[in-house]
């Protein structure tokens, strides 16, 4: 995949990652990561309710409300073209 890119502003500890579940078109953030340090490896985080492993997005990822079907489907497709809102 492509390198990680720096953005503007100082990270911060509670710069925790984004992560999508499609199916229950809901975002969780994963305790323990960060979008930014390097030293903290990616894990895959499994939804919470449905147990499939969700989709890791970037910081920047604002998630549809859970009754817009239609903007859920098109974050996942634009999700599975490569976009990761970073
Ligand atoms: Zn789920």
């Amino acid at each position: 995949m492509a390198g990680k890119r720096q953005g503007p502003g100082v990270p911060t500890a509670t710069n925790r990652v984004h992560f999508a579940c499609f199916g229950c078109r809901k975002t969780f953030k994963q305790a323990g990561s960060s979008n930014w340090d390097s030293n903290v490896p990616e894990r895959p985080f499994p939804c919470p309710e449905c147990k499939q492993p969700m989709a890791r997005m970037g910081r920047h990822f604002k998630a549809p409300r859970q009754r817009a079907v239609r903007a859920w489907q098109e974050v996942e497709r634009l999700y599975l073209q490569g976009e990761r809102f970073d």
